[in-house]
């Protein structure tokens, strides 16, 4: 992306987050990747809600300043998504409220409650808690971010991206939403899951339009399986205390069935 039309859309995104109390002081960072060795960051300890087009800083995919200004000290996180995953252009990092009430109680938002969310963004798992700006929460994020397009940091806040800023946004405010729905429908009694059969269909519509791969049937969806037999990332790091309440009733042969028939289908 042009380095000038990515500096006014940072702007913009950091003015959008504040507004909608995503963040609050200076809260959060966001990033767009320019080409394959440059990254252009939001500045350390900035109001999201103030920033100018001048004050964002300019690194390479190490961190290290190709400009006198100093980018976000979580640039790491952002960076460590660029590594993974090349198709990624834009990260946004926030402490959406209701996302992050999530993350602070230790859940992850992985219950099919809401078809559209099944579609577009699937599962959004919790990482275990690392220090930011530490290696620590790297590490935590690592076994995911192959397989997410969003994550919740336990106690801590919220990661989206996506193939461009408007996108990593997009799904940053509909982890937000989804979380504030099952919030609010937990007052009324409980939100009532999708069955499997319904899942399944969403799930193979995904995959044929290719909004997220096979290998996002993560053992920390609770979408399809409690027991992480085709997840990606270690079984003892994705298995977390919320998963153990996104239980539905399909058996180990049925998800291998599925999953036969969702390959068969792409
Ligand atoms: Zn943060």
């Amino acid at each position: 992306m042009d380095e000038s039309q990515a500096r006014k859309l940072i702007v913009e995104i950091g003015k959008l987050l504040y507004e909608r109390s995503y963040v609050v002081a200076s809260d959060g960072n966001v990033s767009v990747r320019l080409d394959e060795n440059t990254v252009l960051a939001t500045p350390t300890m900035t109001c999201k809600g103030r920033m100018t087009e001048e004050c964002l800083a300019l690194t390479d995919m190490d961190g290290n300043p190709l400009s006198d200004k100093r980018a976000s000290s979580e640039l790491a996180m952002h960076l460590l998504i660029y590594k993974m995953r090349p198709d990624i252009n834009a990260v946004c990092h926030a402490h959406p409220p209701h996302g992050t009430a999530f993350a602070v109680a230790g859940l992850a938002i992985d219950k099919p409650i809401l078809s559209e969310v099944i579609l577009t963004l699937g599962c959004v798992p919790l990482t275990d808690y690392g220090t930011p700006s530490t290696d620590e929460l790297t590490e935590a994020m690592k076994p995911f971010v192959a397989h997410h397009n969003a994550l919740l940091m336990a106690n801590h806040g919220a990661v989206a991206y996506g193939e461009d800023l408007w996108q990593a946004f997009d799904r940053l405010e509909t982890l937000e939403h989804t979380a504030k729905i099952a919030i609010l429908a937990k007052t009324l009694g409980g939100a009532v899951n999708l069955p499997a059969d319904a899942i399944e269909k969403l799930v193979n519509i995904r995959e044929r339009a290719g909004y997220l791969t096979p290998e996002a049937r993560c053992q920390s969806c609770g979408y399809l399986h409690d027991n992480g037999v085709f997840c990606g990332a270690e079984p003892s790091i994705g298995l977390k205390p919320a998963s153990s309440g996104a239980k539905v009733s399909l058996s180990r042969e049925d998800l291998i069935e599925l999953l036969s028939q969702a390959a068969n289908l792409s």
